[in-house]
């Protein structure tokens, strides 16, 4: 990503911001309205393509500002069909990012952190470790470059975001909500609030103010029931227990009428009996909700097995007995370590780097 510390990235200003920097340079508001609507739009790399601006202007934001981008990426395709982007940051740390085309969507999974400092169990991301947070240009210019991917592949385009890529996203909280702004903003990258999903391990304040300044939607990494076994997998447990996360889960729904969708990762021995999805069943009751069952991906060493087949689909049967909609998620992007809780900037070839505009198909 290009970078130039004495110039200001305008990927990382929200319309707001970007208005009041073309004030600060003596410009009237709509400008930045303007700047913003040319920045989003596919192909814009440059000051001199914003045709509708003034010379000496395009000059003066030369001068002062630029947009970055990312400029190499490797990708791997999986059998499956998902897609996974890995992209170096200006300091050399990599993310990544997973599409996943299906049949009436396209989902691109980003990143919001490098590492993640939650240290869940089961998942290799945790394992790690934390680096640091992304900057909003950061997680804007994720979307960016698939989209441009995209339409220089013929892909079709994508129509859903989920912060489910490294990282707790509500742990970088200003750095999303201004994200997510941008995301949905109609200059800029233009998704419908629906289309956009946060996960979180269970950071509570945040839930809250996430709901009270956004509506996007909710999505909540459990996979337990009570809290013994979440602590032993999930250490957020410890300071957020069931209780004020079931209770924040229920104030989010009340607020927007949502369904929260609660990611239950089977464990085998682990959280997978009967008992386990009677515990769940109770627990979620008062939660208006959707259940995503996940077998459990290999995750660099960890000790967990996936369950069988016939225990899964038991374990959903119990849910469903119990009145819940649920769904059996199939991991998507196994095969090349793209699937939830594989992504550990792991496998970068430098030797496949190649620029945005000729990334291998
Ligand atoms: Fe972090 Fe999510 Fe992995 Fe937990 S599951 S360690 S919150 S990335």
């Amino acid at each position: 990503m290009n970078e130039d510390s004495t110039k200001t990235d305008l990927k990382n200003l929200t319309q707001e911001q970007l208005v009041q920097y073309v004030e600060s340079l003596g410009q009237p508001a709509f400008r930045g309205r303007q700047i913003l609507a040319w920045i989003y739009r596919p192909g814009i790399t440059d000051f001199t393509q914003m045709t509708d601006l003034a010379k000496e202007f395009r000059a003066i934001l030369a001068k002062n500002a630029f947009m970055s981008r990312f400029q190499e990426a490797m990708i791997e395709r999986s059998r499956d069909g998902a897609v996974k982007f890995a992209f170096r940051l200006a300091d050399g740390l990599i993310i990544e990012a997973v599409m996943i085309p299906e049949e009436d969507r396209n989902t691109l999974c980003v990143s919001s952190q490098v590492g993640c400092a939650m240290g869940c169990t089961f998942c290799l991301t945790g394992t790690m470790g934390f680096r640091r947070n992304l900057r909003t240009a950061e997680i804007v210019n994720q979307v960016c470059a698939v989209r441009d991917w995209a339409i220089e592949h013929g892909q079709p385009p994508l129509t859903n975001i989920v912060f489910m890529g490294m990282g707790e996203p509500l742990a970088n909280f200003d750095n999303l909500l201004d994200a997510i702004s941008l995301l949905t903003e109609q200059r800029g990258l233009d998704f419908s609030n629906r289309r956009i999903t946060v996960s979180t391990c269970g950071l509570v304040p945040q839930m809250r103010e996430l709901g009270d300044r956004t509506d996007v939607n909710l999505a909540v990494s459990l996979h337990a029931a009570n809290d013994a076994v979440r602590t032993s997998l999930m250490p957020i447990n410890k300071r957020y227990p069931l209780t004020e996360l079931i209770e924040a889960c229920r104030t989010y729904r009340q607020k927007r009428r949502k369904r929260i969708m609660f990611e239950y990762t089977l464990l085998e021995g682990v959280n997978d009996t009967d008992a386990d999805a009677l515990q769940l069943a109770e627990l979620l009751r008062a939660v208006p909700c959707k259940i995503n069952l996940l077998a459990v991906n290999p995750a660099g060493d960890a000790a967990f097995r996936s369950p069988s087949s016939a225990r899964i689909l038991q374990f959903q049967k119990i849910l469903r007995d119990q009145g819940y909609t649920v769904f059996i998620r199939t991991s998507r992007g196994e095969d090349i370590s793209a699937a939830c809780g594989q992504l550990a900037g792991q496998g970068w070839h430098p030797q496949k780097v190649t620029t945005n505009t000729a990334i291998p198909s």
